[in-house]
């Protein structure tokens, strides 16, 4: 389902709401969520898996609002964390505990005591040394720590090189031959107990291969560990699924999960997926205002409220984001424009060549800003955080006010 589509008028809507009546209510930069396509994309995964045991862990950090966190929460989700932070939020939106999982290659010590005490799932261990650290705090604070051990195995996820993350050239995880030894050497460290394994191999996949690829190599390890008498009990497939930003065409999360299940029945392990791309980019846009028209020597600009620091994946990963005028008008002609914000980088910009027809005043529409958008912005060139807003149905109500000026300097002394 779409759920940002023109009406007969030519209206962008936000489910039954219009773009542009939110854009004058809130302002711009404005992000605006869809509440049914939320539980709807929850939805897919969750029945996809039918009654095979399974706990569908959100990728917190694709969009980490309290709001979102909590409505995964309340459709029954657990988390994939990646700091601290992520696990402070996760409570904060009422999420439990017990159903997070920790990733990431840099846990310090209190992060590793803070969600020890506050009962999670599993550590992701990504390293030998982590694992002698989790194992060290576990011990001081008399708490035993459930571990999977990240493995790397080394597939190509055929994504962009910055969000692959399953390769040995990468940081993340412990290589097959090494994972092997590290769950033989963690049966035996204090404070441990093993309870899965682990992979995320990178982001934006849009074909199955690679997590196949993946799965056939963990499947074998987990039968190899087992004749250790290493039991796994369940297997965290990570996330990755690509959705549609342009003219890419991911798998169905039906299709995914079917896959994922085909590989791992008959092997009595519970799965846990870490799905964040797919469940909120679509989930979500990002709305800007045209501030100026600019003719070029070469190109045309039209300069807009929203920049990289909003919204950094054109400007990081160079991804091409959809911008769609939020109301179709005929009365100016269909120009060639470069997108670009008003931060002093030349790497500010939202969309390159891009045909409109828009004059200054306008509202524009990113699609596909649900997912690494907000939760990447930052306050680059003192500029206040956008607002966020979730809508649902003809309702809507603001989940994250824009930021003062007040919010700039918090926290700072004169
Ligand atoms: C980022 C991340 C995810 C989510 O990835 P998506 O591509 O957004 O689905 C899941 N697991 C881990 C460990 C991650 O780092």
């Amino acid at each position: 389902m779409e759920y940002f589509v023109r009406n007969e008028n030519g209206s962008m809507m936000a489910e039954d709401v219009s773009v542009s009546s939110l854009a004058s209510q809130y302002g711009t930069p404005l992000y605006v969520y869809s509440e049914r396509s939320l539980r709807e994309h929850f939805a897919e995964f969750d029945e996809s898996a039918g009654d095979f045991p399974h706990l569908i862990c959100y990728a917190v950090k694709a969009n980490s609002n309290l709001s979102v966190l909590s409505l995964m929460a309340s459709l029954g989700a657990g988390f994939d964390i990646v700091s601290g932070g992520e696990l402070a939020r996760v409570i904060r939106a009422g999420g439990d505990p017990s159903r997070v999982v920790y990733s990431g290659v840099a846990k310090t010590e209190s992060e590793i005591a803070y969600a020890l005490n506050a009962g999670i799932l599993s550590f992701n261990v990504e390293s030998e040394a982590e694992m002698e650290r989790i194992s060290k705090v576990a011990v001081s604070e008399n708490i035993t720590a459930r571990v999977s051990v990240r493995v790397n195995p080394d597939v190509d996820a055929g994504t962009h090189p910055y969000i692959s993350t399953g390769l040995k050239t990468n940081k993340f995880g412990v290589p097959v031959e090494r994972a092997f030894t590290l769950y033989q050497r963690a049966r035996d460290l204090p404070g441990i107990k093993i309870v899965g394994i682990d992979c995320h191999i990178g982001s934006q996949l849009t074909s199955l291969a690679p997590f196949e690829d993946a799965l056939d190599r963990i499947v074998k390890l987990i039968i190899r560990l087992r004749n250790e008498g290493i039991v796994i009990e369940h297997i965290d497939v990570g996330g990755g699924l690509g959705v549609v930003y342009n003219e890419e065409v991911p798998p169905s999360r039906k299709s995914y999960m079917d896959a994922i299940l085909n590989k791992i029945k008959g092997l009595n392990l519970k799965l846990i997926c870490e799905p964040g791309r797919s469940m909120v980019a679509n989930a979500g846009i990002l709305i800007s205002r045209c501030e100026y028209l600019k003719e070029g020597e070469t190109v045309n600009f039209c300069i807009v409220d929203t920049a990289m620091n909003d919204m950094i994946r054109p400007s990081l990963y160079q991804a091409w984001m959809k911008i769609e005028e939020a109301e179709l008008r005929d009365n100016v002609p269909d120009e060639v424009y470069n997108v670009v914000g008003p931060v002093c980088e030349t790497g500010d910009f939202l969309g390159k060549e891009r045909h409109l027809r828009v004059a200054a005043g306008d509202y524009l529409v990113m699609q596909g800003a649900g997912a690494y958008g907000f939760s990447m912005s930052s306050n680059y060139n003192s500029r206040p955080r956008a607002c966020e807003v979730m809508v649902s149905g003809s309702k809507h109500r603001i989940i994250r006010k824009r930021e003062t000026a007040e919010d700039l300097w918090r926290g700072e002394e004169l």
